[in-house]
């Protein structure tokens, strides 16, 4: 019985570094949030602006497109032109010219437009872009150590979660049971020692003295009444 309470002791250690080293863990990533908000800045801007570009660019071609085809009419209606018979068909053929050379003109204003929006876009990326990697470049150092700080934590968490398995491996399924369930609790200390004069050495509420024998001689895993601790006997 000695080697139970040794081990679950052992657990309860082990279980208490692992929480600690968890909460350092966590601790990495809203740090690493922190020190890359600029540069995650950075890229939702020039995700933004790519996009837009895009856009622009996509809208340029088809107002080039729509010049084109205008253009072709414009082209039938000249040639119409050559084969009027009077003035009044004449007349229309060159008030159609007319609305469509606008349309042609207003077209290719549009995409002369657009293009030069494009162009500043293109700059501002360039620009974006030279932002970005110096952005990147200011916090390298601070973020190579914190990744590397993060590995080592994992490191030793990884450490004391295996070093848990082989203590809880020395416990009996209900041993197991009985430790994880005491655990659970809201205080999760799973051991307290039995003081002298027969209290729990968590809440101090005294024993029965028939469970102070049992603890004192090690018979069994009792647990306090008051506050479910397991209670062991100083040797
Ligand atoms: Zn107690």
């Amino acid at each position: 019985m000695r080697e139970v309470y040794k081990a679950l002791l052992e657990l309860q250690e082990l279980d208490e570094q692992i929480d600690r080293a968890e909460v350092a863990l966590a601790e990495f990533s809203p740090r690493l949030e922190t020190l890359e908000a600029p540069v995650a800045g950075y890229e939702r801007e020039i995700a933004s602006v790519r996009e837009r570009l895009a856009d622009m660019r996509s809208e340029v071609k088809r107002l080039e497109k729509a010049a084109d085809q205008k253009r072709e009419r414009l082209r039938n209606y000249e040639e119409r032109l050559n084969r009027v018979r009077n003035v009044r068909e004449e007349t229309a053929a060159r008030t159609e010219l007319d609305l469509i050379r606008h349309a042609v003109d207003a077209d290719d204003q549009e995409a002369l437009e657009l293009g030069e929006q494009a162009t500043r876009a293109e700059l501002r990326l360039d620009e974006l872009e030279k932002q970005l990697s110096s952005a990147r470049e200011a916090i390298a150092p601070q973020k190579e150590e914190l990744l590397a700080a993060r590995a080592t934590s994992e490191a030793k968490l990884g450490g004391f979660r295996k070093s848990r398995d082989k203590s809880a491996r020395k416990l009996t399924p209900d041993q197991q049971r009985l430790y994880d369930r005491t655990r659970a609790g809201k205080r999760k200390r799973v051991l307290a020692q039995l003081t002298h004069d027969g209290a729990c050495g968590q809440c101090y509420n005294v024993l029965p003295i028939q469970q102070q024998s049992e603890v004192r001689q090690a018979r069994a895993l009792v647990r306090c009444e008051a506050c479910g601790v397991i209670l062991y006997a100083a040797e």
